[in-house]
């Protein structure tokens, strides 16, 4: 045994097959124990619920070494929630937090020669999802459901340094008022695609969603929360019902009050108010922080003082912070740790 034989460097964001994953099945109102498996196939109804109406959702978090050699995960616990919140949406059982995190631990754990070691940018992506497995015909609910844990080595985010994006506002809507922008859902992810590549077709790394109702406040982009620094060098991030919860601009929120001193204010926030910020930054577990240069709106732009170098010092500081907890350089605060031993 021994680290597999990979270029960690220069690995990208894919799907490699790695050894084991975990599995559990939801039948006649209860999970069964799980257990971990080499087969990375799926072998489900014609009818399953997944397959006709798309009742599925997941997780997404990493696995990585840190500067002290240990092997760690970043507040697994809060994914777990997330996906049991994402179930109850769902009309889904729900998995226990206290297994979903054991489940978890169990998967890195039978993969430990695919964690990239410390210093290679590199981290081993785990995938949690649950889906209805049962033949459903008339819309409703599965009966039965099965969760399952893979996971796969993934590259640096940046190779060779955070370049500064540049945004469209999109005149597509990522999620209804009152509807499932808040969870974990496959359904909001299908529905993007389209917007999506419409706005790299058009030259632009991500879609700005506004909020549907007026269309004048901004809510997220496809798959990263958004977070401003206003003039005064503090941070505002947008609040909405229809925001995913994104674990890293919680934990962000958290290090710029408490390591930063920096005031943090969560509220709606006005696209024509955008102008007015200093630095724009997307939030989620595969970058951390990527950094936005400008916004296009319909052919306007709104551009950063950071320009298109480089990320602005604030954004700067708290990506040198949180990673600085993630890797272990600085004391992280109680539980956002979960070694894996
Ligand atoms: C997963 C996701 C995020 C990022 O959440 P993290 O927990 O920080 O990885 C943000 N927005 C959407 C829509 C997501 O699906």
């Amino acid at each position: 045994m021994g680290k597999k034989n990979i270029d960690w460097s220069s690995l990208g964001f894919g799907y490699m097959q790695t050894d084991k994953r975990y599995v559990s099945n939801y039948k006649d109102g209860a999970w069964d124990e799980g257990c971990l498996t080499e087969d990375a196939t799926v072998a489900i109804s014609e009818c399953a619920g997944v397959l006709q109406y798309a009742q599925t959702c997941f997780e997404g978090l990493k696995a990585y070494t840190t500067e002290d050699g240990r092997t760690v995960c970043f507040r697994p616990d809060l994914n777990a929630q997330r996906m049991f919140d994402s179930a109850q949406r769902l009309e889904m059982p729900t998995f226990p937090v206290d297994r979903f995190v054991d489940a978890v631990v169990q998967t890195v754990k039978a993969n430990i020669d695919y964690v990239p070691p410390y210093g290679s940018g590199a981290s081993l992506y785990l995938r949690p999802y649950m889906f209805g497995s049962s033949a459903v015909i008339g819309v409703k609910p599965a009966d039965e459901y099965q969760f399952r844990v893979f996971c796969t080595p993934v590259g640096p985010y940046f190779k060779g340094g955070a370049k500064p994006i540049v945004v469209k506002v999109s005149d597509f809507d990522r999620a209804a008022p009152h509807g499932t922008g808040h969870i974990k859902a496959g359904l909001n992810y299908a529905m993007s695609l389209h917007a999506i590549q419409t706005a790299h077709r058009e030259g632009f790394a991500e879609n700005i969603y506004l909020d549907p109702g007026t269309r004048t406040k901004i809510e997220e982009t496809g798959g990263a929360n958004i977070i401003f620094v206003d003039e005064d060098g503090n941070l505002v991030v947008p609040k909405s019902d229809s925001i995913l919860p994104s674990i890293t601009r919680r934990s962000l929120v958290d290090v710029a009050q408490t390591y930063l001193g920096l005031k943090v204010t969560e509220r709606e926030v006005l696209l024509s108010e955008v102008e007015n910020f200093k630095e724009m930054g997307l939030c989620g577990t595969a970058a951390v922080i990527s950094p936005v240069g400008k916004i296009n709106d319909h052919g306007k732009e709104i551009c950063f003082s950071n320009g298109m170098e480089k990320m602005g010092p604030v954004m700067q500081k708290l990506y040198d912070t949180l990673t600085g907890i993630q890797m272990g350089r600085l004391e992280a605060p109680e539980g956002w740790i979960k070694v894996i031993e």
